[in-house]
């Protein structure tokens, strides 16, 4: 079956002194050992989470990457190879902040993915829809352009090699978490879809759910069958809420 990953990203926050001060505490939290754990702290601060996590479950992810493995001129950027090399196993792409702060399109999307997997990182895609979208009735054509490039290229046996992370835009950051019902609504939308084209390969897709996940609701949240434990932003910079939601999952 399906192991649950919780993984948690901390965007644009710490500094030395603080991210030092959270791995002390995320190093004397009590983690599940039947889930997967990953933080994504921001690139600066990698090599320093690595070597203080080393000895524990949490491995380490980057919040972005290039679209490229190659190096090359693209001065701020930082080829997947990079984060492979820095330890990192995992990485965000598509992250709604990066598509609609940053302009990344879905093909963009799809060459991070496919540069990721390149250099042997999983990438974790993430998808979603807007408020307006919601209301429209768009929730499902909107992931399923989201994911069309990747299955284009890959197929689903590409996207479980990966983590689908479904964060709806409107929950994140924001407080409004979707109810455990919404959220495992969507999960088995895009898990059935990816059965019409790869049944096997379906059942193995890791999908989680972000978006204003704390410890209070992640029990419920993943209860779900099809949700299968959550990318987590603003509480994964609190270890020991960050601790509880793993044990949640
Ligand atoms: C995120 O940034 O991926 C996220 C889910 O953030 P938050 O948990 O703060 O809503």
């Amino acid at each position: 079956m399906r192991r649950p990953l919780v993984a948690g990203n901390w965007k644009m926050h710490g500094t030395r002194q603080s991210v030092d001060a959270l791995l002390v505490a995320l190093s004397q939290q009590d983690w599940p050992e039947q889930v997967e754990l990953m933080i994504a702290p921001p690139a600066l601060y990698i090599e320093r989470c690595r070597e203080a996590l080393a000895a524990g479950p949490i491995r380490i992810g980057g919040q972005s990457c290039a679209h490229q493995a190659e190096p090359g001129a693209l001065t701020g950027e930082i080829s997947p190879a990079q984060l492979r090399d820095a330890g990192c196993e995992y990485v965000l792409v598509g992250h709604s902040e990066r598509r609609t702060l940053f302009g990344e399109s879905d093909e963009v999307v799809k060459r991070k993915f496919a540069a990721a997997l390149a250099c042997g990182l999983r990438p974790v895609l993430c998808v979603g829809e807007t408020q307006a979208e919601r209301d429209a009735g768009e929730t499902a054509d909107v992931i399923g352009r989201q994911l069309q490039v990747v299955l284009d290229a890959f197929g689903v046996g590409g996207l479980a090699q990966g983590v689908l992370a479904y964060e709806p835009v409107w929950a994140i950051g924001t407080g409004l978490t979707a109810s455990p019902e919404q959220a495992q609504d969507v999960h088995a939308m895009i898990r059935a879809r990816l059965a019409l084209l790869d049944d096997e390969q379906a059942r193995m897709v890791q999908i989680v759910y972000g978006g204003s996940v704390k410890a209070d609701n992640a029990e419920a949240l993943f209860a779900m069958p099809d949700i299968d434990g959550g990318l987590i932003g603003g509480a994964s910079l609190n270890a020991e809420e960050f601790g509880a939601i793993a044990r949640a999952a």
